[in-house]
């Protein structure tokens, strides 16, 4: 017997291409956001087929700048999920407001429009100071977005999707970001299908949402850097507002622009992946496989599982069990409220415990092999 080799749960997909790109980057003088990172904005609107498309530091400040944007202040409250990364509730508390958790449905994994409703109809959303509605697409699964902006345009509330995995996830073959909301979140953690180290990127229709977060995002500066280098005499800045440092560096953006286009590439084999998986799991019974929504498409950032009480191990001893067999598996998704910065939170979320801990994420990267699958179910079925 050789060394038992690991199979990651994730690797980012990075060849040729971006290390070219970035390197070009470096040789050429201009490092942090600039004329790449324009570049790397029309690209990224071109391809989700939204108006704009404005790249910042991270998903996290995007959401934060997206939620100021469409008016959340100091004192509100913004109805939004648990079941997710706690960037997801850090945002909402950045703006100075307070998350309010509504539970998730069981097979997006996303908001449950059917308690959403019920929230809103029972209390009063002016009282409460409700000022935004942040569902999640947990995942790259498309949550129910359609209904929550019915409900949200019924209490005239803006929002604003965490579309944070879902790069490439379809809803009615149009792309999440194309926006169906006010605006849509993005981020380039190399957990994420589209990597460049760490990034992130808003996309709206809105000309008014686009101008106040590119202008926050750059300290509210009034001419970006690549705009006044291009005039043949100096121009000089004006500082509009009190802004942040969120900039997207051109080496960050060049590597985007690469990944970019391998985008359809990328996603086509995590299809293919996702299919090879879920046939090969069918023979065990104390196995779930998470499966998009009718008429949308997952970009398969991660490959989930429920384990059913009929497993052999529970979740937790399951993952320990995999671990020695070299096959690193992780917990489902965590929740804000089980975590000290939101225990205080008073919250009956009884679906977003529950998939936490009978949820698992399989190993699940783009250049996984079959064989690499194949060994992975035949671990699962002798499991003991
Ligand atoms: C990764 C993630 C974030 C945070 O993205 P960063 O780019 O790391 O700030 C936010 N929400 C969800 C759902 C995520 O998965």
């Amino acid at each position: 017997m050789g060394k038992i080799k690991r199979i990651p749960l994730a690797k980012p997909f990075i060849g040729q291409e971006e290390i070219r790109s970035a390197k070009e980057v470096l040789s050429s003088g201009w490092l942090t956001q600039g004329p790449k990172t324009v570049e790397f904005e029309k690209a990224f609107s071109k391809y989700v087929g939204s108006k704009y498309a404005c790249a910042v530091s991270n998903c996290t400040n995007a959401l934060f700048l997206s939620l100021l944007a469409v008016g959340v202040k100091p004192g509100d409250r913004v109805l939004t999920v648990s079941h997710s990364f706690i960037a997801t509730a850090n945002a909402v508390r950045h703006a100075g407001a307070e998350p309010i958790f509504i539970d998730v449905e069981n097979k997006s994994f996303g908001m449950d429009v059917v308690l959403l409703e019920k929230f809103l109809r029972k209390n009063n959303p002016r009282q409460l100071k409700i000022s935004a509605i942040m569902p999640v697409h947990q995942m790259g699964f498309v949550c129910d977005i359609e209904k929550i902006l019915i409900i949200a345009k019924k209490y005239h509330l803006p929002v604003v999707e965490d579309a944070a995995c879902a790069i490439g996830s379809e809803l009615h073959g149009q792309k999440i970001g194309k926006p169906h909301s006010d605006a849509a979140c993005f981020s380039f953690h190399p957990r994420k299908v589209l990597t460049t180290g760490d990034g992130g990127m808003i996309t709206t229709n809105s000309k008014k949402i686009d101008s106040f977060v590119r202008l926050r995002r750059i300290h509210g500066m009034n001419i970006p850097s690549e705009i006044r280098h291009k005039h043949r005499r100096p121009v000089i800045e004006k500082y509009l507002v009190t802004g942040y440092n969120f900039r997207l560096t051109d080496i960050q953006s060049a590597i985007g622009l690469a990944q970019l286009k391998k985008m359809p590439a990328m996603i086509a084999e995590r299809q293919k992946l996702a299919a090879y998986y879920k046939k090969k799991l069918k023979q065990i019974p104390w196995i779930h496989c998470a499966e998009p929504e009718a008429d949308t498409r997952s970009n398969w950032q991660s490959f989930p599982i429920q384990i059913l009480p009929s497993a052999p191990l529970k979740p937790l001893k399951l993952l320990q069990y995999l671990f020695i067999h070299g096959i690193q598996a992780k917990p489902g998704i965590m929740n804000a409220h089980e975590e000290a910065p939101y225990r205080k939170i008073h919250a009956s979320l009884p679906v977003s415990e529950y998939l936490k801990r009978n949820t698992i994420l399989l190993p699940f990267y783009n250049d996984l092999s079959t064989k690499n699958i194949d060994f992975v179910v035949r671990t699962l079925v002798r499991a003991r």
